[in-house]
Parts: structure tokens; C-alpha cells; sequence
């Protein structure tokens, strides 16, 4: 009979182009997904711990496997990502000891085919743990759930963080940050295109530090340049960018690239100067708002994007207004808003005091989120009227659904196939998340089939 496998994943993007690698890995073996964890004979948990709320998750997915893995003591229970971290964690192999595998983040799965093939136990990766290792795989093969139907692919280039923002837990969970090689990029993202892909969303903590790491290393725009060249491949997105590393290059390389979509993902975190100092951030709220005109200025259309943690220890009304204050300046198209949660290990959990109030950080986040909603409902009412071209993903309840140049989600009504298709459409509507409107012109990008483009590789 054939052995099935049930990957269930929380958490950032990252997580899902890990859970890739090793998905191919156990197809590679001989393995098919299933959506139902009693079917699988491996079941991987796929893990965040960026806020107290997802660790809970993950931990509570796993506690709810006991039972089964009692019943079934051959089906191999693997957990995976930031829970466990790069260093492993003896306590939570004696906490938890009906787990099978404990893997890293980025670990390429290697522990856990030598537990099914050998029946090795619980190993920590020590390859990926290495400070140096980055995957170099060169070749992906879509698991066969995404094959022919995923359109948009996150792909890796650069792992850990080496930053320490005193809230953040990441660096600690995913070690130190390593480039990985552009040429190993390039050829992952031709196998997508190839695959049906059409186009990549490339990942970093802080993304804009690529090949920072490596003396006389390539940067982001070079690795954006490189990225281009891949024929049948529509479109380029990256994130997450650090204000401290945006430079002219990467903006003009941005505003240059047509496939290189006008979306930047730069987190502030907060507004106040005094916050952001504690946080370690590493510039001011005048730096982020001068940076943010700048970046529209050189990104014409270009969509700026903003995440906040309210909350922060020591967090006064007068400080959260300076936040809000800047939010309502500079009138971004999201913000992602985060009430602080303590995470053990991190600088502010040892020397700060997490003492404003739940009942408080919730309602910085509701004015926040109340502004943002009518911030974003004004901005996206812009479009109505407008065609925009959309790279249709998917359906959601019967509509094609797929995302402007600028990341907003579109819907729209059509009898035809268009997945993977590049549609022009008419805006009727528009709400404060998304838009929808009519196909009145569609493009069907042809398919790349594995010609030879030569590239120059750094
Ligand atoms: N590298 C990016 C952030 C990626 S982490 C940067 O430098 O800005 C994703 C988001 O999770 C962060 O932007 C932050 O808003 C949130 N986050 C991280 N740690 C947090 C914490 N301890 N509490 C609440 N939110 C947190």
C-alpha cells in the first residue's frame, strides 16, 4: 500500500518553502500526501514560535498526535522549524518523547529519511545547525499537491538573522544569517518555472541584507538582476526588508526590473524613538518616514508595507500615539499589527519588564487596526475604474482569485481556465483588503520548457 505523509505548517512563508524541500524528499521515497493526519504513516509539524499564541499552536497540534502515536507506534512523528530551533532542545525530547525526528529550521529532512530508511533516532540536524550551511540544492521538484497548480513560489535566499532586535526570538531559532548562492537560486527558480511556476516570492528575515554576510558578496539588486533573466517567469516579489539596509541600488533595481513588482515589505515596528532604541531597531522615525517618501519617490505605484508590535515594555500612551502618529502620516496600504508577546531568551524578556497591561495592548491594536482600515479602504478606492493586471492564483468560493502588481488581492468572475494567467482587470469594487472587478483582457504566459538561457552566474 502507499505510504502517505501529512505535513501541517504554521507560520511564516519560510516555513512553507522548507516544508517543500522535505515534501519532495518523501515523494522521492515513494510518498503521498494526505490532508488527514490518521491516514499518514509520517506526520511533520511545522512550526512558528514568533509569538507566545503560535508556540501554543504548535504545541497543541502535537499534544493532540499522543493518542494516535499510541495507537500506531510505526507512524514516524517528526516537528520541525523555530519550536525547535538550531540548537535542539534536550528538555523537549525528554518532555515529549513519543516524537520520532526533531528538525531544525531549513533542514533539508535529512534526519528524518534516515529514521524511516535506518530507523535512526532522534537526531538533531547537525548539518543545518552548521553556522555555514546553506541548502544548495539546485533542482526543486514540486510535491505533487502543488504541481501545475502553484503559481506563486516562496523560495529561500537568505537564512537566520544575525540582527538582535531585543523583542525578537528568530536569531536564537534560526541562527546566524547565511546567504545562500545566487547560482543556487537561479536554478531553483527555473525548475519552478519550469514546473508551472510563475512566480517567486524571495524570502529573507531581513532580505535586504543579502550577501551581506559574505566579503565582496553579491546584494540584492545583483540577486534581483539574476532572478530576471529566468525566462517564463512573470513576476518577482521579496521580503522581509530592515530600513537600515535599503539602498538606492536595491530601489533602482526595484523601479528598473519590470518583473520585479513594486511591493516593499519594511517593517518600523514602532514610531517613537525612545521605543525604537529599545528595540534595538537602529534608526529613528524621521529615518523610516524620510526612507518611505523616498522609496515612493524612486517606486512609482510602489506599495509600502508596515508591521508594528504594540505594547513593547515600557510602552507609554505618549509613545503608542507617536506610532499611531506615524501610521497616520504615512498612510501605508498595509500594517500588520502585533501585541508584544514575551519571548524567552530574547534581550527585553531578560531586562525588560513586560508590564503594559493585555486589556491595553489590545486597544493600541483596535486604534491601529481602525486606522489602518480606513486608510486602506481610501487608498485601494483609488482603483476603482482602473484596469489592473492580475496574476490569477487560484479560486476562492467559485471566483478567480490573484494579486495586483502592488500584492492586492483581486477577485473576478469567468467561466474560463485562468490559473497562471495574467489577466487584465476592470476594478467595479473595492473594500478596505481587497478588490474586485471583470476580466476584459487576458494574457497566457508561455509555458517555459527547460531551454537553454545562459546565465552568468556569481
Ligand atoms: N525581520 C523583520 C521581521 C520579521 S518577524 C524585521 O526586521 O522587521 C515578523 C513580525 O513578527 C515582525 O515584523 C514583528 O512585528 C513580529 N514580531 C516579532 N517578534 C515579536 C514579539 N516578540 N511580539 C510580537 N510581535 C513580534
Amino acid at each position: 500500500m502507499t505510504k502517505k505523509y501529512h505535513f501541517w505548517i504554521s507560520g511564516c512563508q519560510m516555513n512553507y518553502a522548507d516544508a517543500r524541500l522535505i515534501s519532495t524528499r518523501l515523494e522521492g521515497l515513494g510518498y503521498k500526501p494526505t490532508p488527514i493526519a490518521e491516514e499518514a504513516d509520517v506526520i511533520i509539524l511545522q512550526t512558528c514560535t514568533v509569538r507566545q499564541k503560535a508556540e501554543d499552536k504548535a504545541f497543541g497540534r502535537l499534544q493532540s498526535l499522543k493518542p494516535l502515536k499510541k495507537l500506531r507506534p510505526d507512524l514516524t512523528l517528526a516537528m520541525m522549524g523555530c519550536v525547535v530551533g538550531v540548537k535542539g532542545d534536550e528538555n523537549l525530547e525528554s518532555k515529549y518523547p513519543y516524537v520520532d525526528v526533531w528538525m531544525p529550521p531549513a533542514s533539508d529532512g535529512a534526519p528524518l529519511i534516515a529514521h524511516i530508511l535506518h530507523g535512526e533516532d532522534r537526531d538533531i540536524d547537525k548539518a543545518a545547525t552548521s553556522t555555514r550551511y546553506a541548502i544548495q540544492n539546485e533542482e526543486v521538484l514540486l510535491p505533487s499537491a502543488e504541481k501545475g497548480r502553484l503559481v506563486s513560489a516562496p523560495v529561500a535566499v537568505v537564512y537566520g538573522c544575525s540582527h538582535a532586535c531585543t523583542f525578537c526570538v528568530i536569531p536564537h531559532r534560526r541562527g546566524v544569517e547565511r546567504t545562500r548562492p545566487v547560482g543556487a537560486i537561479v536554478s531553483e527558480v527555473r525548475s519552478l518555472v519550469e514546473q508551472g511556476v510563475k512566480e517567486v516570492v524571495l524570502l529573507g528575515q531581513i532580505i535586504d541584507r543579502y550577501g551581506k554576510d559574505i566579503a565582496d558578496g553579491p546584494d540584492l539588486a545583483d540577486l534581483l538582476e539574476q532572478v530576471h533573466r529566468v525566462e517564463g517567469l512573470e513576476r518577482i516579489r521579496f521580503l522581509t526588508s530592515h530600513p537600515n539596509y535599503m539602498t538606492d541600488k536595491i530601489l533602482h533595481a526595484v523601479a528598473g526590473l519590470p518583473k520585479v513588482m513594486p511591493q516593499i515589505e519594511i517593517p518600523s515596528q514602532a514610531g517613537d524613538d525612545d521605543i525604537l532604541r529599545e528595540m534595538g531597531r537602529g534608526y529613528t522615525a524621521e529615518y523610516y518616514k524620510d526612507l518611505v517618501y523616498k522609496i515612493r519617490e524612486l517606486v512609482p505605484d510602489s506599495a509600502v508595507h508596515n508591521d508594528i508590535i504594540v505594547g513593547f515594555p515600557g510602552e507609554t500612551d505618549e509613545q503608542f500615539r507617536r506610532t499611531y502618529d506615524l501610521l497616520a502620516e504615512l498612510e501605508h496600504e498595509k500594517v500588520h499589527v502585533a501585541k508584544y508577546s514575551l519571548r524567552p531568551g530574547t534581550v527585553s524578556a531578560r531586562r525588560m519588564v513586560d508590564d503594559v497591561p493585555d486589556i491595553e495592548k489590545r486597544s493600541r491594536l483596535q486604534a491601529i487596526e481602525g486606522l489602518q482600515e480606513s486608510v486602506s479602504r481610501r487608498k485601494m478606492a483609488d482603483w476603482l475604474g482602473k484596469t489592473v493586471q492580475v496574476l490569477v492564483e487560484g479560486k476562492t468560493k467559485g471566483r478567480w482569485r490573484g494579486r495586483s502588481p502592488q500584492g492586492k488581492l483581486v477577485f473576478f468572475d469567468d467561466e474560463r481556465e485562468m490559473r497562471g494567467d495574467i489577466v487584465e482587470a476592470l476594478i467595479t469594487h473595492t473594500g478596505p483588503w481587497s478588490m474586485s472587478g471583470e476580466a476584459v483582457g487576458s494574457r497566457t504566459p508561455t509555458a517555459h520548457r527547460g531551454d537553454s538561457i545562459s546565465l552568468t552566474v556569481i
